[in-house]
């Protein structure tokens, strides 16, 4: 079974799935915390991760265009270019780089690593 989570939008424990839903034709999926209140089932929708025709593949992240390694190069470009300029005297951007690894980079990846894990766990 699903990991107990803390359900993001109600507050109340609840298990971390993915709802599949199909719908003329298309094919939906969801992240969704299912609570069981008086043997029925809710579910609080997190995030659609996917919405296309039935029948029709999802892209390989080659297609998307992307890669984790581009991802992580990219991020190491932005990091050189900043401590580049910090051996210049000019430290504004590596401040900007490590406001943006303590306030967005780093909760996002703690939260995809956590969601990837659970999802997998419910298997
Ligand atoms: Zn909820």
């Amino acid at each position: 079974m699903n990991e107990v989570v803390k359900c993001p939008k109600c507050g109340k424990p609840g298990r971390l799935a993915v709802h599949r839903v199909r719908s003329k034709g298309r094919v939906y999926a969801y992240t969704v915390v299912k609570h069981v209140e008086n043997g029925k089932v809710r579910r609080c929708i997190l995030e659609r991760i996917l919405e296309r025709a039935e029948g029709e593949r999802s892209p390989a992240p080659a297609d998307l265009g992307y890669s984790y390694e581009d991802a992580l190069e990219t991020i190491h470009a932005l990091f050189a270019r900043a401590r580049e300029r910090a051996a210049q005297g000019d430290l504004s951007e590596l401040e900007e780089f490590v406001v943006w690894l303590e306030r967005k980079l780093s909760p996002a990846v703690t939260r995809w690593y956590e969601e990837a894990k659970a999802l997998l766990q419910a298997r």
